[in-house]
């Protein structure tokens, strides 16, 4: 008998740092390396060569980036730089003069390149390893599909624009056959991410292509509505409120999309919205909060604030705590103002002390806490679908409700949920809650 002993594959470690849009780029990179005959490696021991994809949004992420590079070198000592921080080629070959290759973010063939000279791959024709979704970096039951890359706004505290350039939508035909392979092979919710939902196809004027016997404008409400009857979850990320966004409502009443809105605010006041150059800086959004409540009373809002963006004052603060009390947002994310390198707010007088932007911090995270406690504590006795994400060895499991995005928002503790999996989606009686996460008992342990 003649037996083919295959060649070794060469190993790929990741290291992979920042938001979920940089978690897209590392899946896409290693679906092509795998594609071209590589293996993963789960270690430095293992790798023949190691990818750091790196965030260089803020100053600290930019110093965790060159940290985990300054960790890979040491372990390793082959490493490929890609990602945001690869703009700054110079500040990273000047710390590690080592390093193999530098590319910049979305430069998918040049770090593929890259990897391929470091390791070359080992021809064969018995090797097609890709499943048909590509490789997920995420749990197989929920998936991000980014729709864009860039931004054409220039918020005056982010260098994004600056690193990633202006916007450039994906065809939509393209993004749905994605979306459809990933739920073919096991995917439950998918997370629409970009850095401005609601700009969606701005930069092709909408143009539709033909997708299964119809017409699909590259717009966020066609894009959603499309997506909503793949039969996942479909949740939107980064939607700023342009008039619309309205249109996305609907989708939602209908079931189609998530009762969920992702809308990174970072402040109320107007002055300081101004000052930051904020799209959307929409005054009555309050009053379209309202309404869009009155068409999906379950709609779950989440945002995130900047306290402290120069020349903020504690009226500013007081209007943003006010509004707060208003929106009555579900779930709320805040940070201190932090000055990065090349944004025009870090060099805008009237930079506001540390140990304010702290107490403005503190006010906002306390106002929200409380919000979010009593919004959850009226959940109690009512009953709501859950996504598993993880099961105990004791009987209970912990997953998602609609109005929870995986990693940023909380969570549903469940007992008594023996024989659900990972991926299942049940209807669960809320017992309990407290100021993040809810705690219940499913229905009936039949699943979707
Ligand atoms: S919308 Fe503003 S904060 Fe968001 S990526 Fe664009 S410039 Fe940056």
């Amino acid at each position: 008998m003649n037996v083919t002993t295959l060649p070794k594959p060469p190993r790929v470690g990741l290291v992979s740092l920042g938001c979920p849009k940089a978690l897209v780029d590392s899946e896409r990179i290693m679906t092509k390396l795998r594609a071209d005959g590589y293996d993963m490696s789960p270690d430095y021991a293992g790798a023949d060569v190691v990818l750091v994809n790196t965030c260089g949004f803020l100053d600290s992420a930019k110093e965790e980036s060159l940290e985990a590079i300054g960790e890979a070198m040491a372990e390793n000592g082959r490493v490929v730089v890609t990602g945001c921080m690869g703009k700054e080629a110079d500040v990273i070959r000047e710390r590690f003069p080592n390093v193999l290759a530098v590319t910049g973010p979305q430069q998918y063939e040049e770090v593929v390149a890259a990897v391929h000279d470091a390791a070359p791959p080992v021809p064969s024709p018995f090797i097609d390893l890709v499943p048909e979704a590509g490789l997920k970096l995420t749990p197989r039951h929920y998936s991000y599909l980014k729709i864009s890359e860039g931004c054409n706004h220039r918020c005056a505290f982010c260098i994004i624009p600056h690193l990633r350039g202006g916007l450039v939508s994906r065809r939509p035909d393209a993004i749905i056959r994605e979306a459809e392979k990933l739920v073919a092979a096991g995917t439950k919710e998918l997370l629409v991410i970009s850095q401005d939902t609601s700009a969606y196809g701005v930069d092709i004027r909408h143009k539709a292509w033909p997708w299964k016997g119809q017409d699909v404008r590259a717009h966020m409400t066609d894009l959603s509505r499309e997506l909503g009857k793949l039969g996942a979850w479909v949740r939107l990320h980064y939607v700023y409120p342009y008039p619309h966004v309205n249109d996305a409502i609907p989708l939602m009443a209908e079931g189609l999309v998530l009762p969920y809105l992702d809308i990174p605010f970072q402040h109320a006041s107007p002055a300081v919205l101004r000052r930051m150059r904020r799209p959307a800086n929409d005054a009555k959004v309050l009053q379209r909060i309202r309404n869009w409540r009155e068409l999906v009373p379950d709609l779950a809002i989440r945002s995130s604030f900047v306290l402290g963006f120069p020349g903020e004052t504690d009226e500013d603060v007081a209007y943003l705590l006010a509004w707060l009390e208003e929106a009555q947002l579900d779930r709320v994310g805040a940070f201190k103002f932090e000055a990065v390198d090349g944004a025009p707010a870090t060099s805008m007088d009237d930079q506001v002390p540390e140990d304010i932007k702290q107490e403005r911090y503190d006010a906002v995270m306390a106002l929200s806490a409380r919000i979010s406690a009593e919004k959850l504590a009226a959940k109690v006795g009512s009953a709501t679908d859950v996504l598993i994400d993880r099961v105990d060895d004791e009987g209970g499991a912990t997953g998602r409700s609609k109005a929870d995005a995986p990693e940023i928002d909380g969570e549903v503790h469940l007992r008594d949920a023996g024989g659900l999996q990972p991926g299942d989606i049940v209807s669960v009686r809320v017992e309990d809650s407290d100021e993040h996460d809810l705690y219940g008992v499913p229905l009936e342990v039949s699943v979707a």
